[in-house]
């Protein structure tokens, strides 16, 4: 953090889309990959005269699961209102969002920071309908409109400002990603916008209860840029302050490559939004059997699927906390671990070899080249000594590339050489073929030791378990002695 003697205070606000088939006042696909710009359009979409809205089940649904998930209230009524604004990218001349009943109240992030658990209010979460996009083509000196994301479900999760640093922010952010998530609630794809965060961000006197002057910053859609965003806007306000200074409530924008915030608009230039409960649409009524339904059908948490694989399964904090990064990560690991039986060895080689090659491919777990049924087959090969992990590391290399099944691949390279007899005899053979090195071994020369393990190794091909052939040459050479 900044300046010594000041703290910052943080809330941040979250837009989620929701994962539906549907757009959240129409039948109309919400997404689909590759679609021309204005091809999921129709006329409530574009709010053509006379056209009515109608809410889509599902998205309530998955905004109660959210809801229950973070321990929220369910409100039994809660209702839509209009918020007016011009801009092109908004057809109707409104917004269609939940104001002043929002469907859910309270509840909280529960999450570790710097190893401290820490709790992070919400204050609501709301329904609303996202807006078009507005493309500027510099070239041509035009702006064009995409109206597809045009009424897409969003819920928007509202903190109270109850973060005091970057790092809070991330680990709320990180928490709420995670969450959505596991809960199939959104796919979370931060690069397509389909999660994106503003955060509010005042200082004050250490000490002091009252609240500063706020600032929103925004086009902070990563992890990195919120916190870096964050402790750039933080410092300018801290200098603003102690050079006698004093700050506006404004919006501004965060530039990485400058490095800096830039002011977008004040607080003179806000809105008035003219809310007013949208007449079209009937109060949302949501009973406590719809509730209960919903609640019966939450999967395992993030945060209780962490403390299990550390609890029933014996990993450590760190690596049980690298294996539920997402739900298909912790899904992958839980199928490898039952098959093999051993789940310290899967987890080992998960977050080495696996996520080693995946991450320099750039690939999500879901696009493994190898599925966790086919390392679980290798592990379970490594597990019985058929393969050395030398070989098993080997054979997962061409897994990855070329997609070989590991018996396949055992039955071309041959199986790990554990009979006692013959690793006996397969030193006993070098040590006669190099008689001036036992010699020398026996003069003193301990590093000779390596030389015997590699002439073994090299006869063998690699096959040879190497913590054997390294006890043998040991007991052999002393009884030449
Ligand atoms: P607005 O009316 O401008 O939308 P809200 O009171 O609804 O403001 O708060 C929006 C977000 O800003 C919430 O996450 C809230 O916790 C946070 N917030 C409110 N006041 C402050 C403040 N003084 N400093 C930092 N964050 C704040
Ligand atoms: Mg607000």
């Amino acid at each position: 953090m900044s300046a010594a003697g000041w703290e910052a205070v943080i809330g941040l606000e979250i837009h989620v889309q929701l994962a539906t088939r549907t757009k959240i006042f129409c039948a109309t696909e919400a997404s689909r990959d590759g679609a021309e710009p204005n091809t999921l359009v129709d006329p409530v979409t574009l709010g053509m005269p006379g056209v009515l809205p109608v809410l889509n089940r599902e998205v309530v649904e998955l905004a109660i699961r959210l809801g229950l998930a973070l321990g929220c209230t369910i409100a039994p009524r809660s209702r839509f209102s209009r918020k007016h604004y011009f801009y092109p990218d908004l057809p109707k001349g409104y917004q269609i969002s939940q104001y002043d009943e929002p469907l859910c109240t309270g509840g909280a992030i529960v999450t570790e920071v710097d190893g401290e658990e820490r709790r992070f209010r919400l204050t609501r979460i709301h329904l609303e309908e996202d807006a078009g996009k507005t493309v500027h083509d510099a070239l041509r000196n035009r702006s064009l409109v995409d109206y597809n994301r045009a009424g897409v479900p969003l819920v928007e999760t509202v903190s109270e400002p109850d973060l005091r640093s970057p790092a809070d922010a991330m680990a709320y952010m990180k928490a709420m990603h995670r969450i959505v998530t596991a809960l199939g609630v959104s796919d979370g794809n931060m690069e397509q916008g389909n999660f994106r965060c503003d955060a509010n961000v005042s200082v004050r006197r250490v000490g002091d209860p009252r609240l500063g002057t706020k600032v929103e910053l925004k086009n902070i859609n990563s992890f990195r840029f919120v916190g870096r965003g964050l402790e750039h806007e933080i410092a300018r306000q801290v200098d603003v302050l102690e050079a006698g200074g004093h700050l506006v409530q404004e919006t501004r924008l965060w530039d990485e490559a400058a490095g800096v915030t830039r002011p977008m608009r004040t607080k003179e230039m806000a809105h008035d939004y003219r809310y007013f409960p949208d007449p079209d649409l009937m109060v949302l009524e949501v009973d406590e059997a719809w509730i209960e339904r919903v609640r019966a059908t939450l999967p395992e948490l993030p945060r209780a699927r962490t403390q299990r694989f550390v609890d029933a399964l014996g990993l450590s904090a760190y690596d049980a906390d690298v294996l539920t990064q997402s739900a298909a990560r912790a899904d992958y690991f839980e199928a490898v671990a039952q098959a093999v039986g051993d789940p310290k060895l899967a987890a080992n080689w998960i977050q080495g070899e696996l996520l080693g090659l995946l991450n320099k491919d750039g690939l999500d777990i879901e696009a493994s080249p190898v599925p966790a049924e086919r390392l679980a087959e290798l592990l379970v090969l490594l597990r019985d000594e058929r393969l050395s992990s030398k070989m098993a590391k080997a054979c997962f290399a061409e897994m990855f590339s070329s997609s070989v099944a590991p018996a396949d691949w055992l039955a071309a390279h041959g199986a790990q050489i554990t009979d006692e007899d013959t690793l006996r005899a397969m030193v006993a053979a070098a040590l006669d073929a190099h008689p001036d090195e036992v010699a020398g071994f026996h003069a003193g020369k301990a590093q000779l030791l390596g030389f015997f393990v590699g002439q073994v190794m090299k006869q063998s091909r690699g096959k040879a378990n190497p913590q054997r052939v390294n006890q043998l040459v040991r007991s052999q050479l002393e009884e030449r002695r």
